[in-house]
Formats: structure tokens, C-alpha cells, sequence
């Protein structure tokens, strides 16, 4: 089998072999091989970037347009390929995964227009006869570093817009899924970015991670994991004085009020928790419901979570794929144990499942009966694993769904614009959604959010350009 190489100073470059990379729907089919950076590899991937960057940031918009253009048509072209083979290394369900492609191509697109918009102002001075200009300037370098369970949609929201504002790329995609990575990264390449511009370095965490995290050659770091390296990527950020931005981990709350309309309630619930096996940083995991309609909500729930289908992610007909590998599995299964010691109600799932292939296959959870002190509660689980809180009214329901370390999305379901509204303003997260599930999101518009979630400027739309870009304010006395 091929061994996927890395890209670094315009050429690819051999690496360590990564071992391989197993499709979790199947555990005996490999998906591909693919080289680990070293170290030494990734700071020399900085250095191409670093060198690159004068004359990148000074590119003309019109040659930057098209190349992220070009990216854009070759993912729509692709989409069918790309979505299998997402499906094929991540588990999400096919659909799900040629979604996220297609998604990944809008963002493209998106960013190639966003370079032919880019503006200033210019501002009369409080002091006659001066001028003031306000401009954008490329930052330098980013290192991107991204998580498994967006692929390629996660990689081409970083990239595209560091790449449209005229900054230098190192990504380092998770050693889990380098698959989608890589043939984004061939996409990039391949679309006619001039030597150094864009560099993939595969690999650990610890080794190429950690050379980003290290190195005074990068000038921005925008990550997208859990809290736990955020914090790491934060503290090496503030050492080396440098702009970064986290995307972290959820806890997300969906609240369910007694005037919901029970079908959409239970479709926005089984959606927000279940969907893309629950490995959504967005996943509504705590179902905070009024007592007026607990009992109904929950037996809905039960019957519904009774017709999903938990198979292959390319069978047709699959709802919920596997967990994306053993290790996450066992944790998703090791908080159903803490859940049931709590005390919670496991009313369904929770089972480990054997399907005609060998997989990490698991049945989607749901606990009632449960209190906003327990572990399930509290922390990210990142699987197929929900929980009922039941409350009195609305009240409760709001200060229950912000009683959380996190605040990345938030949602109700209800029929009243008096509730609707107060919980929009009055929601600790980034994004609200009513009678919506709390993932989903569209690409023209912010995307972040509070507390643990996030820190610095917001992703996607417009103000990507935050954190890219940094303001200049010129004077000049004519
Ligand atoms: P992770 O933190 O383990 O890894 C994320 C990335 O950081 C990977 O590329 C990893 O190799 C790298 N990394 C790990 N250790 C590092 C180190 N010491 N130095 C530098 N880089 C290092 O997260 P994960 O398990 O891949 O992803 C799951 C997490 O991501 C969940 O918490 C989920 O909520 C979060 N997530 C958040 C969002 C969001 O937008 N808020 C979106 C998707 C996922």
C-alpha cells in the first residue's frame, strides 16, 4: 500500500509510517497508509512557510481567488469519492460525510469571493488636514491544528480563509484521520499554490503539535480540540506572544419546554444527541425538559431511538455509524457505568453491537432521572449518550442549561415567543437555535462560542477576518 507522504517547501516528503488507518465500520478493511512528520520536518515546514510568506501576502487577490476556487470545484467533483472516504475513516454515516464535504467546498468558495471583498476605511482625523486609513493585513504563518471528527470540514475553515487573507499554512490534521487531510491537502497543492505557501505535516500531537506550539516561526495558532490541549496551545501562545484561537469542548443543552410541539422536540433531540454518532462538538447531550411534558418526551425518545438503525457508515439505510475507535468507545461505554452508578435510568442503549463486519459499534444511549451535580452531566462524553434533567418551568430550565462549564450551542423547543426570546438572550452560549438541533450550522456566519468552549475572535463568514488579519491604522498628513 501507498504511503501517503507529507508536504513541506513544495515538495512531498517522505515519513515514519503511521501505521494503519482502520475504517472503524470495519476493522479489518485499511483505509491508507500515511507518514508521520518528525519534528525536524515540521520546522521545516515553518521556515518554507516563513520564507514564502513576502511574497505570498503581497500576491494578487485575483491569483488567490482562483486557486481557492479551483479548490472548491475539485471537492464538488469529487464529492462521492471524498464522502466514502470520509465515511470510510471517521464512521460517520455516508450522507453525513458527502455533507461535510460539500461543505467544505462552500467554505472554499465562500473564502475565494472573500478575497475579492477585502476592504478599509479611510477616516477623517480629529486633527485637521490628516488622513486615516484603516487596513487588513496578512498575519504570517498559522499553524492549524485540527481534531478527528471533522475531517475535512474543520481543515478547510481554517484554511481557506488563512489562505484568502494572503497567510502562510502549516496543518497538522489529527493522527486519527489523516486520509481526508491528505487529499485536501492534494487538492490545495494541486490547485497551484506557490512553493511553501501550504504545508501538511502529519503526525502526533506530542511530536508535530508540539513543534507548532514551540516554534517563534509561527505567528498564529488556531486549533479546534479538546480543552485539555487548548489550554496547552494557549499557554505556548502567550509565551511566544502570538494571536491564537481555541474551539473546544461542549456540553451543549437542549431545553424542551411543556408547549413544544412533541414530534419536532423529538426530532431536534434524537438529531442534535445521536446524529454523526454523537461525536459533535455542538451535540445536544443534556435534554433539559419541563415536567409537563417529561413523560411524553421520554417515551417518544425511547420509541424512536428503538427504530435507528447503528450499522456500517456506507450501507444505505444507516442512521448512527460506529464510534470512531476503541479508545473513544470505551470511553462513551465507561460513562455509561459512571451514569448507572450516579443513579441515572438508562430508559435505552448503553449495549456494545456486533454487526456483520467487525466494529466499534454502540447503541445509542438515553438516561433520565438525572441531576445536574452527576459526571454525565458535567463533562464531554463526545458519543451517542444523552440525559434527561426534568425541571418544574422555564426558570429552571435556564439556569439548569447554563449550569455548565461550557457554552459552545444552546437550544429550545417551544411555541412560545416570550420563552424563545428571553432564552436567546439570555443563554450563556455562542449559538442559540429554536426549534433546531444545537449542531448544524450554517457557514456564512460565526461559528464559536463561550466559557470552556472558545477563546479569541469567531470562525467562519466575515469574521474569519478577526483572527487572519491584523488591523493597521495609517496617518498621513498630505
Ligand atoms: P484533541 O485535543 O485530542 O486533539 C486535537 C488536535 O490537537 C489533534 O490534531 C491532536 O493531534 C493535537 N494535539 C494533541 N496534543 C497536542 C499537543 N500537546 N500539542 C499540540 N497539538 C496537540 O481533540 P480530539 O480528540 O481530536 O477532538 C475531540 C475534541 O474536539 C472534543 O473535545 C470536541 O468537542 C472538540 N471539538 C470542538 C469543536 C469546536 O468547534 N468547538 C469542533 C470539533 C471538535
Amino acid at each position: 500500500m501507498t504511503l501517503h507522504q507529507n508536504f513541506i517547501a513544495g515538495s512531498w516528503i517522505d515519513g515514519a509510517d503511521a501505521g494503519e488507518n482502520i475504517n472503524p465500520s470495519d476493522t479489518g478493511d485499511v483505509v491508507g497508509r500515511y507518514a508521520r512528520a518528525s519534528r525536524e520536518q515540521a520546522e521545516q515546514a515553518i521556515a518554507a512557510a516563513k520564507a514564502a510568506f513576502p511574497a505570498w501576502s503581497r500576491s494578487g487577490i485575483q491569483q488567490r481567488h482562483d486557486i481557492l476556487k479551483k479548490v472548491s470545484d475539485e471537492i464538488i467533483a469529487r464529492k462521492d469519492e471524498l464522502g466514502r472516504l470520509l465515511a470510510r475513516e471517521e464512521g460517520k454515516t455516508l450522507p453525513e460525510a458527502t455533507g461535510e464535504v460539500l461543505r467544505a467546498a462552500q467554505i472554499f468558495d465562500f473564502f475565494s469571493g472573500e478575497t475579492l471583498r477585502l476592504s478599509g476605511e479611510k477616516l477623517p482625523s480629529t486633527r485637521p488636514g490628516i488622513e486615516v486609513e484603516l487596513t487588513r493585513e496578512p498575519v504570517g504563518v498559522i499553524g492549524i491544528i485540527t481534531p478527528w471528527n471533522f475531517p475535512i470540514a474543520i481543515p478547510a475553515w481554517k484554511i481557506a480563509p488563512a489562505l484568502a487573507y494572503g497567510n502562510c499554512v502549516v496543518f497538522k490534521p489529527a493522527d486519527l484521520v489523516p486520509g481526508s487531510a491528505w487529499a485536501l491537502a492534494d487538492i490545495i497543492i494541486r490547485a497551484g499554490v506557490p512553493e511553501g505557501v501550504f504545508n501538511l505535516v502529519m503526525g502526533r500531537g506530542s511530536v508535530v503539535g508540539d513543534a507548532i506550539l514551540n516554534s517563534p516561526g509561527i505567528d498564529a495558532i488556531t486549533f479546534t480540540g479538546s480543552v485539555g490541549t487548548g489550554k496547552k496551545v494557549a499557554a505556548a501562545c502567550v509565551e511566544h506572544m502570538r494571536k491564537f484561537q481555541l474551539e473546544m469542548g461542549g456540553k451543549n443543552p437542549l431545553v424542551v419546554l411543556d408547549d413544544a410541539d412533541l414530534a419536532v422536540a423529538v426530532e431536534v433531540a434524537v438529531n442534535g444527541a445521536y446524529f454523526s454518532t454523537g461525536q459533535r462538538c455542538t451535540a445536544s447531550s443534556r435534554l433539559v425538559v419541563t415536567e409537563g411534558i417529561h413523560d411524553k418526551f421520554v417515551a417518544a425518545m425511547a420509541e424512536r431511538l428503538k427504530g435507528l438503525v447503528v450499522d456500517d457508515a456506507l450501507k444505505s439505510g444507516t442512521h448512527i455509524g460506529p464510534v470512531v475507535d476503541q479508545s473513544q468507545l470505551d470511553q462513551d461505554s465507561s460513562y455509561i457505568d459512571i451514569g448507572r452508578k450516579e443513579g441515572a435510568k438508562l430508559v435505552w442503549g448503553g449495549d456494545r453491537l456486533n454487526r456483520e463486519k467487525p466494529g466499534f459499534y454502540l447503541q445509542p444511549a438515553l438516561f433520565t432521572e438525572t441531576t445536574a451535580d452527576m459526571r454525565i452531566n458535567r463533562e464531554e462524553i463526545f458519543g451517542p449518550v444523552a440525559s434527561v434533567m426534568r425541571v418544574k418551568d422555564y426558570d429552571e430550565a435556564l439556569a439548569a442549561a447554563n449550569d455548565t462549564p461550557f457554552g459552545l450551542s444552546s437550544g429550545i423547543c417551544t411555541t412560545s415567543l416570550k420563552h424563545a426570546s428571553h432564552f436567546k438572550r439570555n443563554s450563556e452560549a455562542g449559538m442559540v437555535m429554536v426549534n433546531l438541533p444545537t449542531a448544524g450550522v450554517d457557514y456564512h456566519v460565526p461559528f464559536g462560542g463561550r466559557k470552556a468552549s472558545s477563546f479569541g475572535p469567531r470562525e467562519q463568514g466575515r469574521y474569519a477576518a478577526e483572527f487572519f488579519t491584523i488591523v493597521k491604522t495609517a496617518y498621513t498628513l498630505p
